[in-house]
């Protein structure tokens, strides 16, 4: 049976700009009018949600989620369980971008797409990417360009580990190859092929990808650096980064022990770019889902871990706004329009008449989710 045409009223739009009242229609998974009031014709099937003034917004854009798990860095006892769709659903994500990490031994891209494919089953667009931390990078096929041109999940590459101790501490030549084979990859394959940067503790932060990006012809935007507020340090150079035309992600689940290493809450770190000038459509938020988040003793021995959760990024746009200050339409882009551009995703992001139909509906009072849509249908609340 096919989804019913879906009709929201009386809904207050951020598009992510603030765009007042209107109704939406929704048919066949797409947004097919936005109006002040739309009267539906005769002989249409139309179910009506009344949204009575709460807010819409599109679907989260989740730029890193471990969706088959992750994690195993302890030991297998510490391997994390794949991501369940009403985990991405009630977290308001709608849209999401899923990815290795650590471990490509034991954890595969089959494996990866299999979860991203079921995720699709229940309305989510679930996306991938080649790679791992592992340079020479990890393939489906044997080469990044091949996986980009021949498999239509995959959006680029990542996460490749730099200044952590994890990685394969790749040098400059090696990262502009990879680049250079996402960047042709996705060239062929009308996709933008952006290669997800794992940052991490070590004092060299980004200066690699200055480095290969002053050495050779590959522009700035290609790469997207995550974990930027995984210390002052390293949420220091973000500025210079963004300035050369980079583009930057803040992690927003964290735990007790991170925090107390000196990580900066994301939506802290968010407010703090943005009131410094930096433009919102350069910096998206993720929540880097299903990664294990550990908690050591004092002597370093692993006491236990945590799963991270993709509910820290709607959390984080709650505190951007109410406790920053931040108004609504500053901050969402960096969970919606800003993420779906750097992955090419031209139907995600924002509410216009031809998107897919993808959207939530917020409390006006509290921001919390009550409803979402996604793929078209009504997946919870209403
Ligand atoms: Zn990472």
């Amino acid at each position: 049976m096919p989804d019913p045409v879906l009709l929201v009223r009386n809904a207050r739009m951020y598009v992510p700009e603030d765009r007042g009242m209107a109704d939406l229609l929704l048919a066949g998974g797409r947004i097919v009018a936005i109006a002040p009031r739309i009267e539906p014709g005769r002989g249409l099937e139309v179910v009506e949600l009344d949204a009575a003034g709460r807010l819409a917004v599109p679907g989260f854009v989740d730029s890193l989620v471990h969706v088959s798990g992750g994690g195993g860095e302890g030991g297998f006892g510490t391997r994390t369980p794949a991501l369940q769709p009403a985990d991405a659903i009630a977290a308001g994500v709608t849209t999401l971008v899923g990815a290795l990490g650590t471990d490509d031994v034991t954890r595969s891209h089959a494996d990866l797409l299999a979860s991203c494919r079921a995720l699709g089953a229940h309305g989510l667009s679930a996306y991938a990417l080649t790679g791992s931390y592992r340079v020479p990078v990890r393939t489906l096929t044997g080469s990044v360009r091949d996986d980009l041109v021949l498999v239509p999940d995959f959006l680029g590459v990542g996460e490749i580990a730099i200044a952590d101790h994890r990685g394969s501490q790749p040098n400059v030549d090696e990262l502009a190859r990879i680049a250079a084979d996402a960047r042709v990859g996705g060239l062929l394959a009308g996709k933008r092929g952006t290669v997800l940067v794992h940052v991490g503790d070590s004092a060299e932060g980004l200066a690699l990808l200055h480095d290969v990006t002053t050495r050779h012809a590959v522009p700035a935007s290609q790469w997207h650096p995550t974990h930027l507020n995984r210390n002052r340090a390293l949420l220091d150079q973000s500025a210079a980064w963004l300035a050369r035309g980079g583009s930057i992600d803040l992690t927003t689940s964290t735990s007790e022990d991170l925090l107390a290493a000196g990580e900066v809450p994301a939506a802290e770190a968010l407010v703090e770019l943005l009131r410094a000038g930096h433009p919102v459509a350069r910096i998206s938020l993720s929540s880097d889902g299903q990664a294990s988040l550990p908690h050591f003793d004092a002597e370093g021995r692993l006491l236990g871990l945590e799963v991270a959760s993709m509910a820290s990024l709607h959390a984080s746009l709650v505190s951007a706004v109410q406790q920053s200050g931040m108004a609504l339409e500053a901050v969402l882009p960096a969970l919606t329009a800003t993420p779906a551009a750097i992955w090419g995703l031209g139907r995600k992001g924002r509410l216009a008449v031809g998107m897919d139909a993808d959207l939530l509906l917020l409390s006006p009072r509290t921001l919390a989710i009550e409803a979402v849509v996604a793929g078209g249908r009504l997946r919870t609340g209403g």
